[in-house]
Order: C-alpha cells, then structure tokens, then sequence
C-alpha cells in the first residue's frame, strides 16, 4: 500500500533502468528534488539519487529508492506539518 504517487513523472519508467526512456541517451547517478503535494500537506525530500540522462536532462528514479522514498515521506507526513522539508536518507 502506497500513497505516495508519482506526481513529477520521476518515477522508474524503464525497466532495465539503464537508458532514459525519452531518448534513449545514456545517464549518470546524481541527486533531485521530489515533491509530493499530499492534499494535507507538502512534502519537500532533498538529496534524492536519481538517474539523470546525459542527453536531455531527464530525471528517473530507481525502484529500490522509490520504495525508500516512500517510507520517508510517510515519516515526514506524520509529521503534521503544512510543509515538510526533509533530506533523503538510507
Ligand atoms: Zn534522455
């Protein structure tokens, strides 16, 4: 069960993970930002590994750091808070 949804287009979306599914260009491990507007609140996670295509700049994140992304904005959204800025980590 998840309620995080995947409202930047970053999830994985090529299942080799290895070619950007835009244009097929190669990619390198960096860092982004995702945000996640839950209806009762913003949730703001930096630090986040992507893939990032060398070609055109698209975004992908990996299955295993979606998963791990999703545990960290449910902490964040039991937080309570309007807006809720937190950094990603393992
Ligand atoms: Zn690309």
């Amino acid at each position: 069960m998840s309620s995080v949804k995947d409202t930047m287009g970053i999830w994985s979306k090529n299942p080799d993970g290895n070619r950007c599914a835009m244009c097929g260009g190669k990619n390198h491990m960096g860092e982004t930002t995702y945000s996640v507007d839950l209806g009762e609140s913003v949730i703001v996670v930096r630090n986040v590994p992507a893939r990032i295509c060398e070609v055109c700049g698209e975004e992908w994140i990996e299955d295993g750091t979606a998963r791990e992304l999703e545990n960290v904005v449910e902490t964040a959204r039991k937080s309570g808070s309007q807006v809720e800025i937190v950094a990603f980590t393992r």
